[in-house]
C-alpha cells in the first residue's frame, strides 16, 4: 500500500517540479518591469531549488527500493502481489540489434502477474528493447 503510493508520487514527482519551475519563471518574468530584484532573488531561489527538488527524487527512489526489498525477498511482487521468478539474463542471438550500452545485470526478479522486473537491490528494472530477456533453462 506505502510503496504503491510511493510508486505514484514517484511517477509525477519530475512533472510537478517540472510545473513548479514553469510557475517561478512566470513568477520572475512578472517582476522583470515591477521589481527586478524580485526577479534576481526568484532566479536565484530557484537554483537552490533545484538542489533541492534534485536530492527529494534521490529520496523517493531511495525509500521506494527499502520498501520493495523485503516483499522480493519473499518472493512476492511490491506492486500486484503476485510470484516473483529469478530469470538469467542473456543477450539475443539476433545479430540486427546492438549490445546494450547500460551494464546489464545477471538476472532479475519477473513478476508473473505483471510485465515488471526488479533488480535485487529493489529497483525496477526497465529492458532495454535492443536484447530480451530468456528463460533459465534449469
Ligand atoms: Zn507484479
Amino acid at each position: 500500500m506505502i510503496y504503491r503510493l510511493l510508486r505514484m508520487v514517484r511517477g509525477s514527482y519530475g512533472f510537478v517540479a517540472l510545473g513548479l519551475f514553469a510557475l517561478l519563471f512566470l513568477t520572475a518574468l512578472a517582476f522583470v518591469f515591477l521589481l527586478p530584484v524580485a526577479s534576481v532573488v526568484v532566479l536565484l531561489g530557484s537554483i537552490l531549488l533545484l538542489v533541492a527538488v534534485w536530492l527529494g527524487g534521490e529520496l523517493l527512489g531511495w525509500l521506494e527500493r527499502v520498501l520493495a526489498r523485503p516483499s522480493l525477498r519473499r518472493g512476492i511482487c511490491p506492486t500486484c502481489r503476485s510470484e516473483v521468478v529469478r530469470t538469467e539474463v542473456t543477450l539475443s542471438d539476433d545479430p540486427s540489434l546492438q549490445p546494450p550500452i547500460d551494464p546489464v545485470p545477471k538476472a532479475v526478479l519477473q513478476c508473473t502477474g505483471c510485465p515488471r522486473m526488479f533488480l535485487e537491490s529493489g529497483e525496477e528494472y526497465h529492458l532495454d528493447p535492443d536484447f530480451r530477456i530468456q528463460a533459465a533453462h534449469a
